[in-house]
C-alpha cells in the first residue's frame, strides 16, 4: 500500500456517448488511481442542458461497465450540486473577490483583443456595473501574475490569466454555472487529490487554480495526457463526429487506448477480454511512458 492517499476521477460531460478520445481519458485516470491503490471516482457534468444528448450518461455508464472499469463510491451529478456553488460564490462575494459583469458579447468583442480563448475580457464592469440591464453574470477578478504548476505529463506551465484571459465567468448571466466554478467546487468537495484528464484542459488549470486560492482549497495534483485528435489536429468530440465505441469491440478499443497512452501491450492481448487486459494494464502501467505531447493522431479510429 502507498502511504499517501489518491483519490481521482473521471468526469465526462453527457454531451454525447463515449468515444475513443474519452477512453483514452477514462483508462489513464484509471490506471493512475489504481497504480497509487488510490480511488477512482465517477462525476458526470450534466452542467448545461442544451448541450446534452438524451441518454448519454446511461449510455457512457454502461460503456464503462462494458470495458471493465470499476468506479469507487457513488456517481455524483453536477446537476444536483448546485447549492454547493452557489455558496461558494457567496463566499467569494462576500469576501469581495468577484463582480457583477452586464457587458454583452458584442461589447466585448468591440473593445477587446483576442487571447488564448476568445476575446480577453476588458474589466469593463470592475468597478461598477457598466449597463443597467436585468440579467449580468459574476466574473472572479484575478491578479496579473504568473501562476505556475507542475503536470505530471506534460512539465512546468505557466500563464498570466490577467494577460491572457481576463477576469472569467463563474456564474452566467442566463443562471447557469460555469465549468470553472463546478470543476473547482467539486473537486475540493469531493477530496479529489489527483486530476487527470485531457490537455484539452491544460489551458484551464491555471483559472482552476486561481480559484482553489481564493476558495481556501488546497490544490490537487494534475497530470494532463495527450487528446486523440483527428488527422486535422481536431480533437475527437462530437463536434468532430467522433464515432461511439462499439461495446462488441471493448477489448481492442482498450488495447489501443494502452497502446496510444504509451503503454505497449503484447499484441498477443489485442484480442482479450477487458478482465485480462486489465490484469495486464494494472502490473504494468508507467506514467513516465505517456507521450509527453498535448495531441495525438488517433489512427484506425477505434
Ligand atoms: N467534463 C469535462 C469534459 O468532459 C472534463 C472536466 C475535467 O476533467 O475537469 O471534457
Amino acid at each position: 500500500m502507498s502511504d499517501i492517499f489518491y483519490r481521482g476521477r473521471f468526469a465526462p460531460s453527457p454531451t454525447g456517448l463515449l468515444h475513443f478520445g474519452s477512453l483514452v481519458t477514462a483508462v489513464g485516470s484509471y490506471l493512475e488511481a489504481k497504480s497509487h491503490h488510490g480511488e477512482w471516482r465517477v462525476r458526470i457534468e450534466d452542467l448545461d442542458p442544451p448541450r446534452e444528448m438524451p441518454g448519454a450518461t446511461d449510455g457512457i455508464l454502461r460503456t464503462l461497465e462494458t470495458c471493465g472499469f470499476a468506479w469507487d463510491g457513488v456517481i455524483e451529478y453536477q446537476s444536483r450540486r448546485g447549492a454547493l456553488y452557489e455558496s461558494a460564490l457567496e463566499k467569494l462575494k462576500r469576501d469581495g473577490l468577484i463582480y457583477p459583469c452586464a457587458c454583452t458579447r458584442k461589447e466585448i468583442a468591440d473593445s477587446a483583443i483576442s487571447g488564448i480563448e476568445g476575446f480577453i475580457y476588458p474589466g469593463t464592469c470592475r468597478h461598477g456595473l457598466s449597463a443597467r440591464r436585468a440579467a449580468y453574470a459574476w466574473r472572479l477578478r484575478v491578479d496579473d501574475a504568473d501562476i505556475v504548476f507542475d503536470d505530471a505529463v506534460q512539465g512546468r506551465q505557466r500563464q498570466n490569466i490577467a494577460r491572457d484571459i481576463g477576469d472569467f465567468v463563474l456564474k452566467r448571466a442566463d443562471g447557469l454555472y460555469a465549468y470553472q466554478l463546478a470543476v473547482v467546487v467539486d473537486d475540493a468537495e469531493q477530496g479529489i487529490t489527483h486530476v487527470a484528464r485531457g490537455s484539452d484542459l491544460l489551458d484551464s488549470t491555471p483559472r482552476q487554480i486561481a480559484l482553489q486560492r481564493a476558495l481556501g482549497y488546497s490544490q490537487p495534483a494534475y497530470a494532463h495526457f495527450p487528446v486523440a485528435t483527428n488527422a486535422a489536429g481536431e480533437k475527437l468530440s462530437k463536434q468532430t463526429q467522433a464515432a461511439p465505441l462499439d461495446p462488441a469491440q471493448a477489448g481492442i478499443a482498450l488495447w489501443s487506448a494502452l497502446h496510444f497512452l504509451g503503454q505497449q501491450a503484447p499484441p498477443e492481448l489485442r484480442n482479450a477480454r477487458p478482465d485480462e487486459l486489465w490484469i495486464w494494464a494494472r502490473e504494468h502501467w508507467d506514467l513516465a511512458k505517456v507521450p509527453k505531447r498535448r495531441g495525438i493522431v488517433a489512427d484506425g479510429g477505434v
